[in-house]
Formats: C-alpha cells, structure tokens, sequence
C-alpha cells in the first residue's frame, strides 16, 4: 500500500477533516457517514504525515468494544503496534489518576468499587442509620447519588440544595456517610473517576499543564453523547497555551446531533450543538454522503429526523441506488408479527446463503424498543429454527425475575422442589443469609425431609431472630396455602398472588431505577404468556403450564458468536451496522414509549431513537406494528406509531392502512374512552401494575381474616375446623384431616 492510499479512499470532505489537523474541529456526520472511519484516518495522518508521535494522542469514546476497534483500525492503517491512548473516557481517567491520586488525597493504589461494592457500603450506611431498605433500597440511594455525581453535586451540595423533605434529607445522609465511606477506604467509583479526574485538573494546574502538553491531538467519538464531566474533562484538556502563550486548541469531536439518545442519563445534546460557540475558531465539516445505506432508507430516515426541531438541519445523501421500499406490515397481534418477521427472514436468508450453502442469518437484525419485546420473536424464531441470539441481555426465560418468577411457582406446584426454593427463599431479601440456609439445610438432612419441611417446623424456625423467623412463617405459609389452592386458581390469578404477596414485585418498585423498571416490565409481559396459554385451554392446570413453560425455557439454538439473527434494543444498536433491519412495535405508547408524550424533548429522543433504527438498515428495511397487543397481560387496540405517520408514503409498501386505522383508533384506544378523538398515551406497565395489586387485593378478600384462638371456620375444600393458633399472617388450623398451617387473607377461609 502507498503510503496515502488509505486517504485515497475517502471522499473529499473526509479527506479534508482528517487532514484538518490544528485548531479545534466539529465533524458534524450524519449516520454512517464514514465518522469513525474519517476519525481513525485522521490518527494515521497525525502519526504518519505529520510526525506526530502517537504518545501526543487522545482518543476518546463510549465503549470498550468502540475502543479496541479504534485501536485494531488504526494499527492496521499505520502498520506497527503502538501504545497510544484509544481509550474509553473511564479508562482514561484512570490511568491519570493513578498517577496522581496523592493530591486528591487518596493512595495510588485507591481500590476502584463496581456496582457490587458500592451496593454492599449503602447497605452497611442504612443499617446504622435504621433505615428499612425494603422501603428505600440500595439501588435507589445509588441512583440518585449517580444522577448528583453526573451534575457534580456533592454531599455537602446536596444537603444545602436539598434536604427538604424527610427523604431528600434521608437520601442526603446516605450520600454524605458514602462519600465518606469511600474516601476512608481509599476507594472510587465509576462516577468518581470522571468527577475526580476533573477535580484534579482543576486543582492541580502542574497536573492539567503536563496532560495539556502531552495531549497535543484530541479526539472524542459520539461527542453527541457525553455529559456534563465528559465535557468538563476534554475542555480542561484542550484549553492549552502552546510556548509563545496562545490557545493551542487542538480538539476534533466527532457526532451527530441526530443520534444522541442518552439524554436520560445525563447526556446533553447543547455539548455537540454549542461546540463552535465553546471552541472559538471552530471548522466544522460536514459528511454528507452515506456510504451504508439505500436511498430509500436514508430518505426514510430523513424524513421522520426533519420533524425534530431542536437539530442543526443536514441531509444526507447517497450514490446508491433507491432500493427496495420500506416494507410495512400491520399485523394482527404480536404472535402474527413476530411470524411475519420470522417468515420473512426465512424467505430473504434462503437467498443469501454463505459459499457452504447456510444461509447467512448475521446479515439480520430485530431491533425493538423494549426488552421485553424480544420474548415473541424468540418464540416465533424458535419455531422456524432459525438461529438467534439476544444482544445485550438475556434470552426472556433466562433472566432473573422471571427464573425466580417461576422457581415460586415451581415451589407451589411441588413443595419439594429444594432447588427453586434455596433460589427464591431470599428473594426479595428476607434476612435468610448462606448460614441461615446452611443450618436450615443440614436440618433437612439429618431429618431426611426437604427443605420445605423445615420451614413448617414452628420450633425450628422460632430459634431464628424474630424477624426472620416471622419472614420465614410467612413465606412457608404463602406457599402451602397457594400450593392448596392452586387448582382452584386460574394461573394468572395464582401469578398475580405470588407477585404480590411475596413482596417480590413491591421490592423492585421501591428501587425506582431504570434496571427494576425494565424488570418489572418482563415481570408484566410473563402475564401475557400465562394469559396465552390460558386462552387456549382454560382448564390447563400449573403442572402442564411449567412443563409447556420449561420446555421453551430449555430450547437451545442459541448461537453465541456465529451465525445467527441479532435481538437487541434500539439503543444498544449504536454504531452498528446489518443489510436486513426489522424494526418491529411500531405503536404510540410502545414506541415512541408512552413517557415521550410527558415533555416534547421526550419525543424528540424518541425520535432520534427512531432514526438510529432506520440508519442501521443497509439493504432492507421492514417495519411492523399489532393491530392489537397484549403486552404485560393486557390485550388493546393500538395505533400506529407516530413516527410511520410523520414517514414519507411513498417509500413504503404494504399494508397502507392509516386511514382505516386512525378511524379504529378513535375512542378505543387502550383507555377505552369512547368518542374521544383525542389519543391519550397511556402508561401500561402502570396498569398492569395497579391491576395486578387489585387482583391480589380482591383475592384477599375472598377469606375472612379475622380470627381467634378457638374460632371454628370453614374452608370449601377441607370442611370445618378450629383455629389453633394465629399470628402474623399465618394462621393454624385443625381440620378433620390434619392441621394446617395457611396464608391468612389468600385462604378462603369463612368464620362460622
Ligand atoms: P454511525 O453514525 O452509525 O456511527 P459512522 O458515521 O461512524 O456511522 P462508519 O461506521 O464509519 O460511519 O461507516 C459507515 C459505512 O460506510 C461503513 O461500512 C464504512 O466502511 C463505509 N464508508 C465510510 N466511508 C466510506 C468511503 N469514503 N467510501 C466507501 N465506504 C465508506
Ligand atoms: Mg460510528
């Protein structure tokens, strides 16, 4: 290779950019423009043009995996292996504190605390303060100390901003002891080593002039992307003075103001647009050329992103040829969709097989909004055998909550099931640590009963400390009276109760975090596989659903590395990617999400969101929506998205049903108002929440629940008996055919 073939290749306003090398620089580029291909150009230019030694070169992005394929392309263009710094911004802050960790105040060898540590000093901190961290959990503490560190908030900030309320002041406590925590333990977190390393420089003007003179070329990938401290850190940096005192400046960002969808976690879009205003002097080049994907799919791209107003106006165009339409597809419900998207991918993968005559399933990618989305295209997926794999989280069955879902569902079909029981006994936390379990195990044992048994021994469990022995009672209580109960129960009914009653639900929602929301979201859509299921046969019992249940949860065509379709959110599809994009849930409410409709900035996310889907498609693109979804339980109409309306018609083919469907969508959308025309988004998972706590409130209400020593009652199942003993919700009974102990308010239990 010549020495600049590789500048060859690029257009001539990539060239100009990567030979643009003093003085601050705005690559304002649209998607798939050849960003990060004009960026690791410009490296090699740097360092083989210009002399510039790779030492003097920062080059900063989001991920690890961004990072390393930075570095791989760059080394490929220059030909040696160099040390240079192609970091992420946390690897970067590191290695610079580490070399100066001792003006801060904190050894050099300070430990750096991942989620677990940080989870485990909160817990500590709300013990001494007698917090009930069933009510306030560790991981909403950690969120709003996150949220404060992004804004640079600290402790002491906090409490004189805040600090109105009895929470904010509880939150303020908890913030303060963990700042201090941490500093006694010579310990940062992630947040930290960003905060930290700003703070340094500020404090430290030796230290800021010794990375300004070693960091002569600056770089930030995704710039659309970065926050407050992000921002602080590369500004510190690229404010130098070179010898004869003038600003030396020498910053080239890279984004797009198009693709910022990290503003709910402290990303600020004003970073990339008010660069020219931070950076006096600023070049900015545009890339206007697309070099990724069909024209059709880029006008189509265009043509929803042109409706957001808060943009620097660019359009992108391309030499390719117009390509297929955008396929659309209304399909009846989410089953008929994800079979739609599963044929479809067979029809196109049998035309594009490898030279071994597989057919290449790499090629395609469903990207939806939510997680919970995924377990649909999984199942139609399966059916076809068609290889997939789910990007950046879990196969549906595979996550947590819904393995510890149905491990209490497991336990109530089969009280002997020790295996579900050790993995929901603390689940939500009932105080039972591994010595408790440990005991309670090797009591089993030497009595050669399972586990369950033990539970139900009053003496055994009263030798534990009073609250874990009440935590116990009340489990072992809820699952006999359940496991009693169960084939009088619907299934979804039971689901609803064990959701309920066990507190599992109640835990995640006292988090108030992004993670547990999504969990309860998977936790919502279990009930639409229960509620399937029960729509087919009505009288299926637990048994046979869990056999159903576990032979899906036991499928194994998943791929890991090779050649298989990709499932993964809209977000995690950033910078990436496939010839054949599915972007499925095209729905008001599902997407753009029912929160967008709050504030107008929201929708304005949404739609960036929409645009990164589009701009992923290189040859084809098929959208979908449900004329009905059942989602978290729910079936209701829905309407279509309101980014396919604002998409231009005449690039889509298919169903081209809007004006039958607005009709449709009058008065019965998912509120089910009639006559409004006026379409309210509404939140589901809030819904099905609230429908949930009713169902399990009305069952409780199917028993009396007040008793006494003595009391003579009814149960339609076991006839009459007299209450032996009560106490916290578990109730003790002696029928004719043998005591029992039930879960007070879930038994239907009369008073005579
Ligand atoms: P995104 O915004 O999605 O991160 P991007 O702007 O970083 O996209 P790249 O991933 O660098 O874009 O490039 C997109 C595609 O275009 C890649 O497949 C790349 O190989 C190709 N490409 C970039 N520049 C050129 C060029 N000058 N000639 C031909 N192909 C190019
Ligand atoms: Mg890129």
């Amino acid at each position: 290779m010549g020495r600049t073939d590789y500048l060859d290749k690029l257009n001539d306003k990539q060239k100009e950019a990567a030979m643009y090398t003093e003085g601050p620089l705005l690559i304002l580029a649209g998607a798939g423009s050849g960003k990060t291909s004009t960026m690791t150009c410009r490296i090699a230019y740097l360092i083989r043009e210009m002399g510039v030694h790779p030492y003097n070169i920062l080059a900063v992005t989001f991920t690890n995996k961004a990072a390393k394929e930075m570095r791989e392309r760059v080394q490929r263009l220059i030909g040696e292996g160099v040390n240079m710094w192609i970091l992420t911004f946390h690897s970067a802050c590191l290695r610079i504190l580490r070399s100066h960790a001792e003006i801060l105040d904190y050894g050099r060898d300070f430990a750096v605390y991942d989620p677990t540590d940080q989870k485990t000093v909160v817990k500590n901190i709300c013990k001494e303060l007698n917090i009930d961290t069933k009510k306030f959990t560790p991981g909403y503490f950690l969120g709003v100390i996150s949220h404060c560190k992004e804004q640079r908030i600290h402790a002491r900030e906090y409490n004189s901003i805040f600090g109105n309320d009895f929470r904010e002041q509880m939150v303020g406590q908890v913030y303060d002891r963990y700042e201090k925590t941490l500093k006694k333990n010579n310990a940062m977190d992630f947040d930290d080593l960003l905060l930290k390393t700003v703070e340094l420089f500020e404090a430290d003007e030796e230290v800021l002039l010794k990375y300004q003179n070693r960091f002569r070329y600056i770089m930030v990938d995704e710039y659309q992307d970065t926050n407050l401290i992000q921002y602080a850190f590369v500004k510190l940096l690229a404010d130098a003075r070179d010898e004869d005192g003038n600003i030396r400046r020498n910053i080239c960002v890279v984004g797009d103001d198009d693709q910022c969808i990290y503003q709910w976690r402290g990303a600020d879009i004003r970073n990339i647009l008010e660069f020219e205003k931070d950076f006096p002097g600023a070049k900015t080049v545009k890339l206007e050329q697309n070099y990724r994907s069909t024209a059709n799919i880029l006008a189509a791209a265009h043509s929803v992103i042109s409706h957001n107003r808060g943009r620097k106006a660019k359009k992108l165009w391309t030499d390719a040829e117009d390509g297929k339409k955008i396929v659309y597809y209304n399909a009846d419900d989410e089953k008929d969709e994800a079979y739609f998207i599963a044929s479809e991918i067979n029809r196109i993968a049998a035309q594009q097989t490898q030279p071994d005559g597989v057919p290449d399933y790499r090629e395609f990618a469903v990207l939806y909004r939510t997680n919970a989305q995924s377990r649909t295209f999984e199942e139609a997926l399966s059916n076809r055998a068609i290889p997939y794999r789910v990007l950046g989280g879990l196969r549906y069955y595979d996550r947590k909550e819904i393995k510890d879902m149905m491990c209490y569902m497991r336990l109530v079909q089969n009280r002997a099931d020790d295996l579900a029981l050790v993995r929901i006994i603390n689940e939500p936390k009932r105080g039972v640590g591994g010595k408790t379990l440990q005991k309670l195990q090797a009591l089993a044992q030497v009595r050669g009963v399972g586990l369950f048994n033990v539970l139900l021994d009053d003496e055994i469990i009263s030798s534990f400390s009073g609250k874990v022995a009440g935590n116990l009672k009340n489990f072992a209580g809820l699952i006999e009276t359940y496991g009693i109960e169960r084939e009088s129960m619907k299934i979804s009914d039971l689901y609803d109760g064990l959701l309920v009653n066990s507190g599992y639900m109640k835990a995640l929602e006292d988090q108030h975090t992004v993670e547990a929301d999504s969990r309860l979201e998977n936790l919502m859509e279990f009930k639409s596989v229960i509620i399937g299921y029960e729509k087919e046969d009505p009288n299926m019992s637990l048994a046979e659903f869990m056999e159903r249940i576990a032979l899906l949860a036991d499928v194994d065509n998943h791929d890991s590395e090779e050649n298989a379709v990709t499932l993964m959110t809209l977000h995690s599809a950033k910078g990436l990617e496939f010839p054949y994009v599915f972007m499925p849930g095209m729905e008001d409410g599902l997407f753009p999400g029912w929160r967008a409709f709050d504030r107008e900035d929201g929708l304005e996310e949404e739609r960036r969101l929409c645009y990164v889907g589009i701009t992923r498609a290189k040859k084809r693109l098929w959208m979908t929506s449900a004329q009905t979804r059942t989602l978290y339980g729910r079936t209701d109409y829905t309407r279509e998205s309101a980014f396919l309306r604002e998409l231009d018609k005449s690039l889509i083919e298919g169903d081209s049903i809007y004006e039958k469907k607005d009709r449709k969508a009058e008065g019965v959308f998912r509120d089910g108002a009639s006559g409004s025309s006026v379409f309210k988004p509404f939140d589901q998972l809030k819904y099905a929440k609230a429908q949930t706590k009713q169902k399990a409130a009305a069952m409780a209400k199917a028993g009396d629940t007040d008793f006494a020593v003595g009391d003579r009652v009814s149960h339609p199942k076991f006839g009459e008996g007299t209450v032996l003993e009560t106490g916290g919700s578990v109730i003790r009974i002696k029928f004719a055919d043998q005591d029992r102990k039930l879960a007070l308010g879930i038994a239907p239990l009369k008073k005579l």
